[in-house]
């Protein structure tokens, strides 16, 4: 297994609220020196994920994980490793046995943040809780990692970037190969770790 770098949390134009190109996307990825594993999550749409897929194919040394974030009834949460939507009524635990059922990953986003899902989020069987956001405060993601470490679930990093300059402002460093089913199972066995050194590369 290799040691990757993974920005978690990304919205592109296809989220009403991002001004992500996926073109520009891909470029920044593969232009990263070191970060070349990134989620597509926009909100309640999964029509990114093919066209960055499809223009990511030319470089072999990146990897993009299709995924949503789900407006759930309860706040929101990030399934990783579908480029489908899930079956509605979306409460938080009809998301999460979606993911199961087709072998994706359920994380919190952002508990303690507006959107954020706060204390329900104990009750449920997630596959890990977003402890490092790039948009929450500091308070806020020290008080997920302290809920995640509580519940005994691992913490990921998701720059929630809906702008180039916010693209990559964290990451996470998983063990894992570069490939979808490598990179799902590292998140569920906790073969990883947040940061918040990463650097944007600015064209
Ligand atoms: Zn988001």
């Amino acid at each position: 297994m290799d040691t990757l770098y993974a920005d978690f949390h990304i919205h592109t134009v296809y989220s009403s609220d991002s001004l992500i190109q996926p073109k520009t996307f891909v470029d920044m990825l593969s232009a990263h020196n070191y970060i070349k594993v990134a989620a597509i999550t926009d909100h309640d749409s999964v029509r990114a994920c093919k066209a960055v897929r499809t223009l990511a194919s030319s470089y072999p040394d990146i990897l993009i994980i299709p995924g949503v974030e789900i407006t759930t009834t309860a706040g929101d949460m990030l399934v990783l490793g579908t480029e489908e939507l899930p079956p509605k009524p979306w409460s938080p635990q009809d998301v999460v046995d979606y993911a199961k059922s087709i072998g994706a990953v359920s994380i919190v986003a952002h508990p303690y943040r507006l959107y954020g899902m706060g204390d329900v989020a104990r009750t449920l069987k997630v596959d890990a809780i977003e402890v490092l956001n790039g948009g929450s405060s500091t308070a806020a993601n020290q008080q997920a990692k302290q809920m995640a470490k509580e519940i005994g679930l691992p913490g990921t990093a998701g720059s929630d970037a809906h702008q180039i300059s916010e693209l990559f402002s964290v990451c996470n460093q998983i063990q894992a190969d570069l490939n979808i089913d490598s990179v799902l199972n590292a998140i569920r066995k906790g073969l990883i770790t947040t940061q918040t050194d990463a650097k944007p590369i600015h064209f």
